[in-house]
């Protein structure tokens, strides 16, 4: 795959990178194991020091990383910049916590002292998508710096620039060459790298397909692996929800980062009676959310991260219609070179509709209505995905009791998703396991090392 910065909102080449070869594999391997092994020998105190200086760079360099975001993937500037906002969190709070987290944690066993120390693993191969370029890696980089276990980086091939950038920006802080090397790699280059014995595990973000790939290898290899994949989340509207919040929050939690976030909220599931009034402001939402430059603050709707997301989206929509579906709002053409999707709102989808149970990554929400709370819980339940899920209830155990039920790794509770540095994220079923962020997150790729003596 050739790595290039196409900007989505003209449709412009505006960098290509070369490939990196074998030996610059072997390099990175070489650096990054050689780190290791110094890594298991020093303090966490110093790893937590490089981490505030790294966060504070990223505060320095935050309008160069947004904009180098924009540009890879066509994200909101004022996205980006949130984004990056977000990952100074992350570093934050790895290094405010790392300590405390690598501490050895006693084991009460009445045949005698036990406790498990925490430690390094090694090379940790990190393959990453680019919805959003920043956050995806910091989230795995951060928790692992502090482990002790170097990243290899295989960012997606069209952010290039943004994985760049931070790569760049970790060595500039002060952290060792090696702690975090990013490859403009092959795909059989990342099945050699984990094949590798530096290498400890790999960890991916993406779609079923790259996922199961990945995983496959890493199983030959008998490597641990983490996969985040994609989501099909429902947004359920209970008898006893606040309505206005969920007029408020609804548009937005489809819209936002042009609908390509593994969390958005992608099936409306609505009681019968406030059905008609949901669609309708949805509709309004949708219409009113303005489509235009990324750059612009005023922009609701950025483009497409790339021409075949916009194609594939178009192909979903095409067969969700041709199958039974009603189109509520959009699916129109959007002129100019930008890779623009119209929001678009269906319902009817039926069951044998092949896109039921597909994730469709974009503006697109459909709307389902229902006539119970366990028809809510049945259809939300009713797919292959299982990442999170949207509850609105006025009631909190209401609101729990349901969630409860559904079969996701994450709820929330009267709001869109959320990603923060101390809950953990991830999913079950099709979208993946293990966990990222969080003490759990730091958990990933570390040796609980086990200490009896009897
Ligand atoms: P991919 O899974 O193809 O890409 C994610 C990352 O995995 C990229 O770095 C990609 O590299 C890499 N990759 C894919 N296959 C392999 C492989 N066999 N070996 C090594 N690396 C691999 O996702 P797409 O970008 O194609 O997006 C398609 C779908 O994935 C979306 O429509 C969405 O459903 C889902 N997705 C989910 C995300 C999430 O946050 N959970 C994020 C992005 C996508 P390269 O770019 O070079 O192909």
């Amino acid at each position: 795959m050739a790595y290039k910065t196409t900007y989505p909102y003209t449709g412009e080449v505006l960098k290509e990178y070369s490939n990196a070869t074998e030996q610059d594999l072997e390099q990175a391997l070489t650096t990054g194991h050689a780190l290791y092994k110094t890594w298991r020998d020093s303090p966490v105190s110093e790893r937590a020091a490089l981490l505030h200086q790294i966060a504070g760079l990223m505060k320095e360099r935050k309008e160069e990383l947004a904009q180098a975001m924009t540009y890879d993937m066509g994200k909101l500037l004022t996205e980006a910049l949130g984004e990056v906002d977000l990952c100074i969190g992350i570093v934050e709070y790895y290094a405010q916590n790392g300590e405390k987290f690598m501490e050895s944690v006693p084991v009460e066993s009445p045949a005698g002292r036990a406790y498990y120390a925490k430690q390094s693993t090694g090379v940790i191969v990190a393959v990453e998508p680019w919805n959003f370029p920043l956050y995806q890696v910091v989230r795995v980089f951060a928790p692992n710096f502090i482990v002790g276990n170097p990243m290899i980086l295989k960012h997606a091939s069209i952010c290039p620039t943004s994985a760049q950038l931070f790569a760049d920006l970790v060595i500039d802080a002060g952290a060792p060459k090696g702690a975090l090397t990013n490859l403009f790699i092959s795909y059989d280059l990342v099945s050699k790298a984990i094949h590798d014995p530096r290498v400890a595990g790999v960890c991916l973000t993406g779609s079923e397909r790259g996922g199961a790939s990945v995983a496959k290898e890493a199983g030959e290899a008998l490597k641990k692996s983490t996969l985040e994949l994609g989501g099909n989340d429902a947004f359920i509207v209970l008898d006893d929800a606040d309505f206005d919040k969920v007029k408020e929050v609804a548009p937005g939690a489809r819209l936002y980062n042009a609908g390509q976030v593994c969390t958005s909220s992608k099936r409306f599931i609505v009681m019968a009676d406030k059905f008609d009034e949901f669609v309708a402001n949805l509709k309004e939402g949708f219409a009113n959310a303005k489509m235009g430059d990324p750059m612009d603050p005023e922009t609701v709707v950025a483009p497409l991260s790339s021409k075949s997301a916009q194609e594939k989206l178009q192909k979903q929509v095409d067969t969700a219609i041709a199958n039974g579906a009603t189109l509520v709002y959009g699916n129109e053409p959007v002129k100019g070179d930008g890779f623009f999707f119209q929001p678009t709102i269906l319902t009817d989808i039926t069951k044998d509709n092949p896109i039921y149970n597909q994730e469709m990554f974009g503006p697109v929400g459909v709307v389902y209505k229902v006539n119970s709370e366990q028809e809510a819980i049945d259809l939300a339940n009713d797919s292959s995905y299982g990442l999170g899920n949207t509850i609105f209830s006025s009631n909190r155990e209401h609101a729990q009791k349901v969630a409860e039920q559904i079969e996701t790794g994450m709820s929330f509770i009267n709001s869109g998703w959320a990603s923060l540095p101390e809950l953990p994220f991830g999913g079950v079923k099709n979208s993946g396991y293990g966990r990222e962020l969080s003490e759990l997150g730091f958990d990933a790729f570390v040796n609980q090392h086990l200490v009896f003596e009897p």
